[in-house]
């Protein structure tokens, strides 16, 4: 053997060991993930518990070492021995070891109760870990789908979360405007009051000035005198009356300052609502979208189909159906990793994207699978937009870390009928999907 045979195995074991390493350090991030996510479902089951709880859900925040971490979970398993009426907690033995089916239905009761704690939470996120349950999946594949599931539940609460907080701050400044307007109101109620009384006082002074002015006159002889008491009352009332004028213009500008300022904060609360509305709008867009390859979620697809159905029965317009569903995915994700595995859906999501046209739906059903449906084609023209978007994965040239790595996808098509359900319409695509898997994979077969 000479030095570049030496050199170039020395290399290729390197590469092993890093990948298995990879794989390890994946396998220990689900566990501690899913040690955390345990301890927040267990948590208040029994206070004696608790405590035990927080310690190991908080070891493994802090990527505490393996040794810590023993330890903790034995303590735990020594004090749920001890509480009265609980049965023992089984040995921690690791998961691989475990009865698949009953650790997959472990898992779904978890992701269940999960889903069921948040309002409004779609089902749909539970979907494929039930598919894979029931198709009896390795335990290691159902820790990656319940990954994923809590990951869509937690997204979506995320969105719910965001919603629900623009919709407050609109109350919240709802509340504070109308709270301006009643001062406001009250403030010119108190203005037209005060306004009322200036005038009576005032109209009760220039009153009185002339009743005193005629009895004086009446009483008075000298001429004189009468000409300087006239010229007097006269000035009295021309003070009144220029004092009234004072405070009524003094009050139209007050008046006219607040007015200013109350359309002004109309105007600022109109914008305000527009651009809260606008964020409510873009809040509402995010919660139909899927996180990791950015086309329509599994709730929009339900919808739109839904939609199309109606349409169907309705004008008997052709639409089709198309499942799609990546070829060998998993091997993917065991060789290179599950980024990898996510890098390799957001580009196969972008490019089924570009290989529609724009009135036609794609989404992500869940795990590696999308859907398509073509409004207003008929079977045989779906099935050559569906040939072309599968040829234009086929060719796409992708790498991870400098490693080609060859992708195909496979398509199953049906054209929708109008006595349909969702779930017969959805069978039969899935039927020839299952077809085109059997034939070979990398192709599209019709119903
Ligand atoms: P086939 O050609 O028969 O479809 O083979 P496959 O390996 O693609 O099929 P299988 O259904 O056995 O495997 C699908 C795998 O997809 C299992 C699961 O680990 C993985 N998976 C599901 N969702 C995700 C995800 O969001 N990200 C990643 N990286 N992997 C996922
Ligand atoms: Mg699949
Ligand atoms: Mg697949």
């Amino acid at each position: 053997m000479n030095d570049t045979d030496w050199k170039r195995k020395h290399l290729d074991s390197l590469r092993e060991m890093e990948i298995e390493e990879r794989r390890w350090r994946a396998a220990e991030q689900t566990l501690r993930r899913l040690i955390a996510r345990l301890c927040a479902v267990a948590h208040g089951a029994a206070p004696e518990l608790d405590a035990r709880l927080a310690a190991l859900a908080d070891a493994t925040r802090r990527d505490a070492e393996p040794d810590e971490m023993w330890e903790l979970s034995e303590r735990l398993t020594d004090t749920a021995r001890m509480i009265p009426d609980t049965p023992p907690a089984p040995a921690p033995e690791g998961v691989a070891e475990l009865d698949a089916h009953r650790f997959g239905e472990l898992v779904l009761r978890l992701a269940e109760r999960l889903s069921a704690a948040l309002p409004g939470a779609e089902t749909a996120a539970l979907e494929p870990l039930r598919a894979a349950l029931d198709g009896g999946a390795p335990a290691t594949d159902l820790l990656v789908l319940l990954e994923a599931a809590v990951d869509g539940i937690a997204a979506h609460a995320a969105a719910l979360n965001r919603e629900r907080d623009v919709a407050a701050a609109i109350l919240h400044q709802v509340e504070a405007r109308l709270a301006e307007m009643t001062a406001y109101l009250a403030g010119a109620g108190t203005a037209r009051r005060e306004d009322h009384e200036a005038t009576e006082s005032f109209n009760v002074d220039v009153l009185t000035q002339v009743s005193r002015l005629s009895d004086e006159v009446r009483a008075g002889n000298d001429l004189d005198a009468l000409r300087a008491l006239v010229s007097g009352r006269l000035e009295a009332v021309g003070a009144s009356l220029e004092a009234f004028r004072a405070r009524e213009e003094r009050r139209f500008h007050e008046q006219d300052g607040r007015d200013r300022q109350m359309r002004e904060r109309i105007g600022e609360l109109e914008l305000q609502m527009h651009d809260l509305g606008r964020q409510l709008d873009a809040e509402k867009r995010r919660a139909r979208i899927d996180p990791l390859t950015r086309v329509a979620n599994r709730a929009s697809f339900d919808e739109r189909l839904a939609q199309e159905l109606a349409r169907v029965r309705r004008t008997g317009g052709p639409t089709v159906l198309l499942v799609w569903d990546v070829d060998r995915f998993k091997a993917v994700n065991d060789a290179h990793g599950h980024r990898a595995g996510d890098a390799l859906l957001r580009t196969v999501a972008e490019c089924l994207g570009r290989n529609r046209r724009e009135v036609d739906f794609l989404g992500r059903y869940g795990g590696e699978e999308f859907v398509m449906l073509l409004t207003g084609s008929g079977l045989a023209e779906a099935h050559g937009v569906a040939e072309s978007a599968r040829g234009a994965v086929a060719a796409l040239k992708m790498h991870f870390r400098g490693t080609p790595v060859a992708i195909t996808i496979s398509c199953g098509l049906t054209q929708l009928r109008p006595d349909d359900t969702a779930a017969t319409a959805f069978e039969r695509a899935d039927a020839a999907l299952y077809r085109a898997k059997q034939e070979g994979r990398d192709r599209c077969v019709a119903d």
